[in-house]
């Protein structure tokens, strides 16, 4: 199915060009639109109407067979789902080991406007119930735990008890787990990484089957004027046409590497949800079409895990992860509740034995 999906994605726009037309979409720079008379049923102002959003999110439908909303950032994405569905008095669930920024995002601008909030460890997510809450919000796998969430389960518990479910779909893309198919309400997404894919763009998209919702969050994006640029449209547009293949050597790279990671001396714990013993490994087979390019490493202690991220050569020590260049970073130091020897490695693109034989000799010299 997915290898379907993605040989139509890269024929949709084709399909409905006139002789002369070009293959690539034109990035259109556009403020004003010729509007002569009564306006509607045409482009009318560029805070709310753009031909190269347009190109890009006819693609980012395509994947999750839903309508989807481009927006600047994974943030934004998250922000506008949240507050298109939040009022005050609303009660609204949130992982406490996921993204950091959706906890302060729900402490400092939710909370203050009368949106209780209340976190939850992905593990046990579901002990407790979700009776009472307007806005169940979901990360599987967690970044960067990589902890998993039933989400069929999940979502028909949320749903029987009258709330919305709001997956973050974006350590999975949606070539990799399908939260929408599962019976999510809605999907956000960080485009920045894996989508966009090459450390140079941020993204994201919303993207839902219920058309009220989906008119909410364009009500949103349109009066709030958080917009993506055109250009930056087009660039994921650019990425989303290379998606399958990178994000299947990613995903194949980081399934060869796992196990060996897990078995070299200097690693004490290794996290992935392909490996057999591991605690997400049959929920993983149950829900993910493919088990991710993410690993979560400890090491030793914080200088182990900064002398292995320093010297190997095939790691970029950065923040954020999906990209082409394999990168690695310490999330302890953003304060992620974690050892303080937990690497999260994202796989790249590098053809995967020298990446190893890399990895490998960073390991031993530790
Ligand atoms: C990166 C990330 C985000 C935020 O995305 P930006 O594009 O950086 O705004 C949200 N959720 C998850 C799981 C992420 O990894």
């Amino acid at each position: 199915m997915t290898d379907t999906k993605a040989a139509q994605l890269l024929h949709l726009r084709g399909q409905s060009l006139a002789k002369g037309d070009p293959i690539a979409p034109p990035i259109t720079l556009a403020s004003m639109y010729h509007l002569p008379g009564t306006p509607g049923g045409v482009a009318a102002y560029g805070r709310s109407d753009q031909p190269t959003w347009e190109a890009t999110e006819h693609l980012l439908s395509h994947l999750e067979d839903a309508p989807a909303l481009l927006f600047p950032s994974g943030m934004a994405a998250i922000s506008a789902a949240l507050f298109a569905t939040l009022k005050a008095g609303d009660r609204l669930l949130v992982p406490s080991d996921g993204y950091y920024n959706v906890r302060k995002l729900a402490d400092q601008f939710l909370g203050p406007l009368g949106v209780k909030v209340v976190e939850r460890p992905t593990t046990g997510f579901a002990e407790g119930g979700f009776e009472g809450f307007a806005v169940v919000f979901i990360e599987t796998p967690s970044n960067p735990g990589l902890d998993l969430v039933d989400l069929a389960a999940t979502c028909a518990a949320v749903r029987g008890a009258g709330g919305l479910t709001v997956v973050d779909n974006t350590t999975m893309t949606p070539l990799g787990q399908r939260p929408l198919d599962l019976g999510a309400d809605m999907v956000v997404a960080s485009d920045t990484k894996a989508p966009g894919g090459h450390s140079d763009n941020l993204t994201g998209h919303v993207a839902t089957r219920d058309a009220a919702l989906a008119e909410r969050v364009r009500s949103w994006r349109t009066v709030a004027g958080g917009i993506p640029g055109p250009f930056e449209a087009w660039l994921l547009h650019r990425s989303l046409e290379t998606l399958h293949l990178r994000f299947a050597a990613m995903c194949t790279s980081a399934e060869t590497l796992a196990p060996r990671l897990a078995a070299h001396p200097a690693v004490q714990l290794a996290r992935y949800p392909g490996l057999p013993g591991d605690p997400s490994h049959n929920l993983a087979r149950a829900q993910m079409a493919t088990n991710g390019f993410l690993i979560g490493l400890t090491l030793k202690d914080e200088a182990s895990a900064e002398r292995f991220i320093e010297t190997c050569p095939f790691l970029r020590p950065a923040t954020s992860f999906g990209g082409v260049h394999s990168s690695a970073e310490r999330r302890a130091r953003w304060g992620d509740a974690v050892a303080p020897g937990f690497v999260r490695l994202s796989i790249g693109t590098e053809p995967v034995e020298p990446l190893w034989d890399a990895l490998k000799q960073a390991l031993d010299g530790l």
